[in-house]
């Protein structure tokens, strides 16, 4: 699904960031993950299922042999503030003892997830965890936990595509689009 596809939806408002923005950036960040991991064995861990396009696209920019991981993972809370408490829906396969891993997200908003899960999986025994998002909005400045990798710094505005959902749409737009006023108002 492509741009052409936001002029006839009305719930979409317009495009944000364009694929081939996405990809350049997602080619950059690679260059640099793989400068900084050289030598290194490395273990990207997804987190289902908004970081898939992410991830795919990261991992085939990436000019080195990479493992893939995937975690799903709920947060507790009400409505649409996040609470902090996560549950794990689905664990790693991996035994991150020793190893290298970058979290693979898609954006990251109050941070409290990540923070969460950065924890935990420090907790495994790794030799190192970081963090590579594709999107950060201004809430996750504030975040104690570090992000290494970020692709585009964006406003507090409600995006979907490129593996971003609203009620599980707009998943596979090729590009990022913000979200009309009046869907969420
Ligand atoms: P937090 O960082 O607040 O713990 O949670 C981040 C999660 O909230 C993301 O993984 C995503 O599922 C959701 N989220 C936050 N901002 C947006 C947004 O602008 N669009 C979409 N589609 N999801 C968002
Ligand atoms: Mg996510
Ligand atoms: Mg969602």
């Amino acid at each position: 699904m492509d741009a052409k596809q936001i002029e006839g939806d009305l719930a979409l408002d317009q495009t944000y960031i364009a694929e081939a923005d996405i990809q350049a950036r997602l080619r950059e960040l690679a260059a640099e993950i793989a400068r900084d991991y050289e030598g290194e064995d490395l273990l990207l861990v997804g987190v289902l299922r908004g970081a898939v396009m992410v991830m795919a696209d990261l991992a085939r920019a990436l000019d080195r042999d990479v493992e893939m991981d995937w975690m799903a993972v709920s947060s507790y809370g009400s409505g649409t503030t996040s609470s902090g408490v996560v549950r794990i829906l689905k664990d790693l396969d991996s035994d991150l003892t020793g190893r290298h891993v970058l979290i693979v997200e898609d954006i990251i908003d109050s941070g409290l997830t990540l923070s969460w899960l950065t924890t935990n999986l420090r907790s495994r025994k790794p030799a190192s965890v970081e963090i590579c998002t594709l999107l950060r909005k201004p809430e996750a400045l504030k975040m104690v936990v570090d992000v290494k990798y970020v692709g585009f710094d964006i406003p507090n505005a409600f995006v979907v595509g490129y593996g971003l959902d609203y009620d599980e749409r707009y998943r596979n737009l090729r590009d990022i689009a913000t979200l009309a006023p009046h869907v969420y108002a």
